[in-house]
């Protein structure tokens, strides 16, 4: 089991304490107590597990395709044995919902029986007599050392989104975890290491702003898979680039949902509900404005506001909790100066959720603004929190002119019974995962996670066949046989 005292790292397949004197004290958001220490790894820790994962995979990359396959089928299985203790540890150390924790997880094992597929997924191109007597054949191969960044709201699945279908392809992995929810990438490790995996194919350090500038300028990382917020990603884009390295840098976003006057506002309204906190908010493809368009506005609001009453507040643990807390007290007080200044720039407060009696935890309840305007900061900026904005629009073409004018781009959905409209947002807007009658358009791991604009930096995408791609580079051969 993890070391819920001090977080260790992993590296070279040894589970280790760190030499750093600094740590950080990690809480339970929902109670605010300490739940463990994470000394951040040193510069020659760093070094040591980028050392580890460059020898790794002089192996690892000649192990055969259907074998390494295997230790992903046997790392699959565990994870569905612990799905229970994985989705607990999310819950304990990020504050979503147990039921929330074990969708997250489940959706980790989605990218898990992705990459059982490797040895299908990396087949190459041939095609026989390009000329005669010539043939031509394109063969991939892995990239090398990748190292992994990741955010704190999917600890489990976003760096699942990376590791199965890095590893299977054959380069080897450093992950740095977000130091905010460190734990769960721990489970992953030992998990890894039950499946078979190869000491040092996969490796684990910790810290912050300093460990993932090592990370992107260490002349033995071939390529950079990053997920967090849009200022850092482009960040990340920039100087993994400059160093000549593949990155993909996946980024925030500020999720538009319209909601034609032809919908159905019963049905839809739960589903932009769910949108807007499940997570407590904090989802990259969280709908966080929603948009009435035509008549509907005043009853979308009416409507909205009655399901987020409905809303119930607590510890993730607690099986009837429907909205969690947020991951850390800071960050709470930074969304209710975000609410405090919608108001002041004229936002009409519908459901107020800055009073809620959570202890210690980091509570903040669902929290609606009507009368938004693209002026205010509120509709700017990615907010990350349990805060639905509600903006007018009086058809649809000034409802996409709106959404495409956010430099945000991961996701839109619309709720309308109009196939027109359908299609005329599918066609239109600004966004790279879009939903009709859908509150979160996850695509499922086979197809790629698209975000567009600020959302994402790089070139292809995580998952699916873009994965395929990111890690694993080309060859092309012509043989002519004299
Ligand atoms: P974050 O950007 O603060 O941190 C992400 C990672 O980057 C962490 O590992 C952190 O240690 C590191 N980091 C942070 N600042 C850095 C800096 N200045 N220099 C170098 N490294 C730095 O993000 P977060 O708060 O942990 O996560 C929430 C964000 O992630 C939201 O913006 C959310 O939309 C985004 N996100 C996006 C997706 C997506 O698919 N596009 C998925 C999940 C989360």
């Amino acid at each position: 089991m993890i070391a819920t005292r001090t977080v260790q790292s992993y590296i070279g397949g040894k589970f280790r304490e760190s030499r750093a004197s600094k740590a950080d004290q990690i809480p339970d958001p929902a109670t605010g107590q300490t739940i463990a220490s994470l000394p951040y790894s040193t510069a020659e820790e760093i070094d040591e597990a980028v050392a580890a994962a460059k020898k790794a995979f002089l192996s690892w990359s000649e192990t055969p395709v259907p074998d390494r396959a295997q230790v992903m089928f046997r790392f699959k299985a565990l994870f569905d044995q612990h799905i229970e203790e994985l989705s607990a540890l999310v819950t304990k150390e990020n504050g979503k919902t147990l039921d929330e924790s074990r969708g997250e997880v489940k959706r980790g094992i989605e990218v898990i029986d992705f990459a059982c597929g490797a040895p299908t997924l990396m087949m190459g191109q041939s095609l026989d007599q390009i000329a005669r007597g010539i043939d031509e054949e394109l063969i991939r191969f892995p990239v090398g050392v990748v190292a992994g960044i990741t955010p704190f709201n999917f600890p489990n699945m976003v760096p699942l989104w990376m590791i199965p279908v890095a590893i299977v392809t054959g380069n080897t992995f450093v992950l740095k975890p977000s130091q905010l929810t460190p734990l769960s990438a721990m489970r992953i490790a030992e998990l890894l290491q039950e499946a078979g995996l190869p000491d040092g194919v996969f490796n684990v350090v910790h810290g912050a702003n300093d460990a993932v500038n090592q990370l992107l300028t260490h002349p033995d990382v071939a390529a950079v898979s990053f997920v967090g917020s849009a200022p850092v990603a482009a960040y990340i884009y920039k100087t993994a680039a400059a160093h000549g390295k593949r990155v993909q840098a996946l980024g925030g976003a500020k999720n538009h949902i319209l909601v034609m006057d032809d919908a159905d506002l019963e049905l839809s309204a739960p589903h932009v509900i769910s949108s807007a906190f499940g997570n407590a908010g904090q989802r990259c493809l969280a709908g966080s404005v929603a948009v009435g368009v035509g008549k509907i506005g005043d009853a979308l609001v009416r409507e909205l506001a009655k399901d987020a009453s409905q809303l119930k507040i607590g510890p993730g643990t607690d099986p009837k909790t429907t909205l969690g807390p947020v991951i850390r007290g800071a960050r709470k007080q930074k969304l209710i100066e975000y609410i405090d200044g919608a108001q002041s720039e004229g936002a009409r407060l519908v459901t107020d959720g800055r009073q809620v009696d959570g202890g210690d935890g980091f509570f903040l309840g669902p929290t609606i603004l009507d009368g938004v305007t693209p002026k205010m900061t509120v509709w700017k900026d990615e907010l990350f929190g349990p805060v639905l904005s509600v903006m007018r629009a009086s058809d649809i073409d000034e409802a996409l002119e709106l959404l495409n004018s956010s430099t945000y781009g991961n996701m839109a959905s619309i709720f309308t019974s109009s196939g027109k409209n359908a299609r005329e947002f599918k066609r239109r807007a600004q966004a790279g995962m879009l939903g009709v009658n859908i509150g979160v358009a996850a695509p499922m791991a086979f197809f790629p996670f698209t975000g567009w604009k600020n959302s994402f930096f790089g070139d292809l995408h995580a998952t699916g066949q873009d994965s395929i791609r990111f890690y694993t580079r080309h060859k092309v051969v012509t043989t002519r046989w004299l």
